[in-house]
């Protein structure tokens, strides 16, 4: 699989990237440059953001956007967009490892664990919505007492309507009926995909 722009690498981006840890830096630049989050890219026209159902409440996605190829062959190739695994692994930071590079920063990553072990969060659902560049904008969402302060995608934008797609299922068999599913149904009631 391709490693993304966005994951934390080391300065040979190919050798054992951590995989569901993100590098700060380069999301900073992503947000700021409008970048694609896989090849790194300027986005263009069209763009797509995955989220969650808890991502639309909150009236932001925490996943900076991609083109529409990036964005299908990230649908393919990642495991939890793909629905080929159903939970996410608790520490992606223990895997992490040092390489022989003295010019990398893997030195300086954080290597230690939460103290409470948590148990994996089952994954939830995922969909993707296609935004022109026009509407796409960068959102901050000051801390409360129970969300740190989250930068993303405003998914607030008029018409989501028929730009909603569904990517996977939940894994959780407690999830319900969630608000993106319903904007899904609503759609097809009125002629768009169906869900
Ligand atoms: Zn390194
Ligand atoms: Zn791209």
């Amino acid at each position: 699989m391709t490693v993304p722009y966005i994951t934390l690498a080391h300065r040979d981006r190919s050798y054992r990237p951590v995989w569901g840890r993100i590098d700060a830096r380069r999301l900073h630049k992503i947000l700021n440059r409008r970048l694609c989050q896989v090849c790194g890219a300027p986005l263009t026209d069209q763009v797509v953001v995955f989220l969650r159902p808890d991502d639309y409440a909150l009236g932001v996605a925490s996943e900076p956007g991609l083109h529409p190829a990036c964005a299908e062959y990230t649908t393919q190739a990642c495991p939890v967009l793909a629905g080929r695994i159903h939970r996410y692994n608790p520490h992606p930071e223990v895997r992490s490892t040092e390489c022989d590079d003295p010019r990398c920063d893997c030195r300086h990553w954080s290597r230690t664990p939460p103290r409470e072990p948590q148990p994996p969060r089952p994954i939830e659902a995922w969909y993707a919505i296609h935004l022109p560049l026009t509407e796409y904008r960068v959102l901050t969402i000051a801390a409360t007492d129970t969300n740190p302060e989250i930068t993303g995608i405003d998914v607030h934008t008029p018409s989501l309507l028929h730009r909603v797609r569904r990517i996977r299922a939940s894994a959780d068999p407690a999830s319900g009926t969630d608000p993106l599913k319903l904007l899904l149904i609503t759609s097809a009631m009125f002629g768009g995909e169906r869900p």
